[in-house]
């Protein structure tokens, strides 16, 4: 008998028809003869009634200054209607179930409110419940702090909550069950017909989800690999294997290709005479750690608007030319360790410069190849490097 941890999301608790989906998988699941703990998002997206999104209007509304602890109180409320419904609704098939909170879980969290880290889980109420048969339902996205303050885990948070119970659990598997198959090269809603990948490495995973690929976070799959805990994504709505995430690398030609969008960029021009300590500025200033470069050899970094007059200081001290460009798109391609990086720059190069898309800046570092492109190209140049690997 194995023990199984199901995460559903958003999209799959959003109708009755979706729910019965859901239950579906946890039932088979039990029937089997597997012990199943469930984790469970808030219902729908925003302006849904449920919505994590949707309480915390009604909280700003209320005033502008509100302080953090308020907040993530009532963003846990999605959950933890999720997670009673759920319950009830496998109460209803004549199966036990128990509802818990992240806090009656023994999630216990950082007091970062809003973007709480899982310090540890004390499992016990859990464990509990599932000797004496029943499903426990977790509200994910949550936790406790050290004083018992209620927090939030932030975007993406009970993809998080899911893995970390199932390394403290000792579960054999963690499924994430979506509103797609499993995990596919690039984003489907850009190329509908990329494939999904059967099988791909904890790193391949970690790489794409750092890089903008929404389908998982990339805390929950860093922990998945921390506790080496096998991670499945899989779809709510039909009955296929999905994506197996453990620690066999994927045997696609690129393991992915992964976009971001509205970024806004900061040019340095005359750059010369920037050493060591100006790029590590550089970096500390750069959002995602990454300085690119163009053809011209100036240096390129994406911003978060509040870095924007530490930015301008640092071009006035050093004497540089500054741009800053908005509406701007980045494009990383991720690959295998037994790829020599030069190989794929050229090619994406190749590729893109076929398609008339200009490249703004470049740089590749690990396994990853990132390219910035203006905004209006960025669904143009995955098409392009999709049709280079795969057609
Ligand atoms: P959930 O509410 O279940 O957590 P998310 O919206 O967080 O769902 O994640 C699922 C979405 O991730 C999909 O609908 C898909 O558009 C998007 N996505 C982005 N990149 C990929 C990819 N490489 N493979 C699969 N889905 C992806
Ligand atoms: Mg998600």
């Amino acid at each position: 008998m194995a023990l199984i941890i199901q995460k559903f999301g958003g999209t799959s608790l959003r109708t009755k028809e979706n729910r019965k989906a859901v239950l579906d998988h946890i039932l088979k699941a039990k029937t089997k003869g597997d012990d199943v703990v469930v984790v469970v998002s808030a219902i729908g997206r925003k302006g849904d009634p449920y919505a994590t999104d949707t309480f915390i209007d009604l909280l700003k509304a209320q005033g502008d200054n509100v302080s953090s602890k308020k907040q993530d109180l009532i963003m846990s409320c999605g959950e933890i209607i999720s997670a009673s419904i759920m319950a009830a609704y496998i109460e209803a098939q004549g199966v036990k179930a128990e509802a818990m909170t992240g806090f009656q879980a023994g999630i216990v969290t950082t007091e970062d409110f809003g973007n709480a880290h899982i310090i540890k889980v004390v499992p016990t109420a859990i464990e509990k419940e599932i000797k004496q048969g029943k499903i426990v339902v977790v509200a994910g996205f949550q936790g406790r702090t050290e004083k018992d303050e209620i927090t939030t885990l932030g975007r993406g948070g009970s993809d998080t909550t899911a893995v970390v119970l199932g390394g403290y659990l000792k579960a054999d598997l963690v499924e994430i069950y979506t509103d797609v198959p499993g995990i596919a090269v690039t984003d489907p809603r850009i190329i509908p017909e990329a494939p999904f990948i059967p099988e791909i490495s904890f790193d391949e995973v970690i790489a794409m989800a750092e890089n903008g690929a929404k389908v998982i976070h990339p805390r929950a799959v860093k922990a998945a690999k921390k506790f080496n805990i096998p991670l499945k994504i899989k779809s709510t709505f039909d009955q296929s294997e999905g994506t197996l995430i453990g620690p066999n690398e994927s045997d696609f030609p690129i393991s992915g290709i992964t976009l971001q969008e509205d970024l806004v960029t900061a040019l340095f021009t005359n750059v010369k005479t920037f050493g060591g300590d100006e790029i590590n500025t550089l970096h500390k200033l750069s959002c995602n750690n990454i300085v690119f470069s163009n053809d011209k050899e100036d240096k390129i970094i994406v911003i978060n608007e509040d870095q924007k007059d530490a930015v301008v200081d640092l071009a006035k001290k050093c004497k540089m030319g500054l741009k800053f460009h908005g509406n701007m798109s980045k494009i990383t391609v991720i690959y295998k360790g037994t790829i020599g990086s030069s190989e794929m720059d050229n090619k994406i190069d190749k590729l893109l410069f076929e398609a008339n898309i200009p490249i703004e800046a470049r740089e590749s570092s690990g396994n990853c190849s990132a390219f910035i492109v203006k905004g209006e190209y960025s669904k143009e140049s995955i098409r392009a490097i999709f049709n280079g690997y795969f057609s």
